[in-house]
């Protein structure tokens, strides 16, 4: 085995042995067989940790340990990564939309990124990927955190370990029709890994060796799995998405408030009717006017001011985990 370039931009971990002496379908089986996990980061081009790290270890093979478990490794928007921006065209994490692929526009860097690694590596890709993990770093003051889409049973059963592992929260993301076409959503299981909180463009040793250990668990993890020696837990504990609220406007649509100094970094810590939330320079208070005991995530996140969005709210939840769902993500690694 060893690292290849491939035409994103990324690194290939796969054997050269099988591109030179297997053509075709007897290629195209054994790739099926070997490639199991698909590790994107640098989604976002100002997230610079992750990349980083994956630059780190094409150098150093040793750096994390695969556990035995085949891997492809992309930069996810190479070009953005270059010049330090979030995406050229399009947030290249809701670009993975199948209507917008099909009625592709050349001009859209984004989603031709987007239709390129379904084409390389999903379901029906030339090198079919089963999982896909895709590491981000946020701004907001939240710590890490896994995301989920949707309450697909591989994705509960696959980051249940991983909380069991490292305690991490699960936000669930669902239910929302204003934020779709994320990347994991196009693989059969994923979940998005949030670092944090650093600034945007700027490389922190921490948050680097955070993603380090949490990619590492995830791998080791999901070999457990495989193997059969996995242990889980009887519950997951997620934080189920609500909605999110805007910053306090005026007429033009200006930002009138920020956010009051008692939320501000106080993420996943729970609110109730009437806790503040925005505070304008003459002390106006605007005070939360909804159920009691939310938990607020993704607080003041930088790249979501673009969204309108101040704050995501959740609900907090224990769930059961089904036999069902084990057995499916089991079958998904065998
Ligand atoms: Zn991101």
């Amino acid at each position: 085995m060893r690292a290849a370039a491939t035409m994103g931009g990324g690194i290939d971990i796969e054997s050269s042995f099988f591109k030179i002496f297997f053509q075709g379908k007897e290629l195209k089986k054994i790739l099926m067989a070997s490639s199991q996990v698909l590790l994107v980061t640098g989604t976002h081009g100002n997230e610079i940790n992750g990349p980083w790290l994956f630059e780190q270890w094409s150098q150093n093979r040793e750096l994390i340990n695969n556990f035995g478990l085949s891997l492809v490794r992309q930069i996810g928007n190479p070009k953005a990564l270059d010049i330090g921006r979030r995406y050229l065209d399009f947030d290249l994490n809701r670009s993975f939309r199948k209507d917008s692929q099909d009625c592709l526009t050349s001009s859209n860097y984004e989603v031709n990124r987007a239709k390129e690694l379904c084409d390389l590596y999903g379901p029906n890709g030339s090198n079919p990927c089963s999982i896909a993990i895709d590491l981000h770093s946020t701004t907001a003051d939240m710590g890490s955190c896994l995301v989920i889409y949707g309450r697909r049973p591989v994705d509960l059963a696959f980051s249940s370990l991983i909380q069991t592992r490292l305690g991490l929260p699960i936000y669930l993301h669902e239910g929302d029709p204003s934020q779709k076409g994320f990347l994991v959503e196009s693989w059969s299981c994923g979940l998005v890994i949030e670092i944090g909180p650093v600034p945007q463009g700027v490389l922190e040793v921490s948050i680097v060796e955070k993603s380090r250990i949490v990619i590492s668990a995830s791998l080791e993890v999901l070999s457990m799995v495989r193997d059969g020696t996995a242990v889980y837990p009887d519950q997951v504990v997620v934080h189920k998405h609500l909605g999110s609220i805007d910053f306090p406007r005026d007429h033009q649509g200006k930002v009138t408030a920020c956010i009051h100094p008692e939320r501000q970094g106080a993420d996943w810590e729970l609110i109730e009717k009437g806790s503040p939330l925005f505070m304008d320079l003459n002390g106006e208070i605007e005070r939360f006017d909804g159920k009691d005991k939310l938990a607020p995530v993704f607080i003041n996140e930088a790249a979501y001011a673009e969204k309108q969005i101040s704050m995501s709210l959740t609900n907090r939840e224990v769930w059961r985990l089904e036999q069902s769902w084990k057995e499916e993500l089991k079958e998904l690694l065998s």
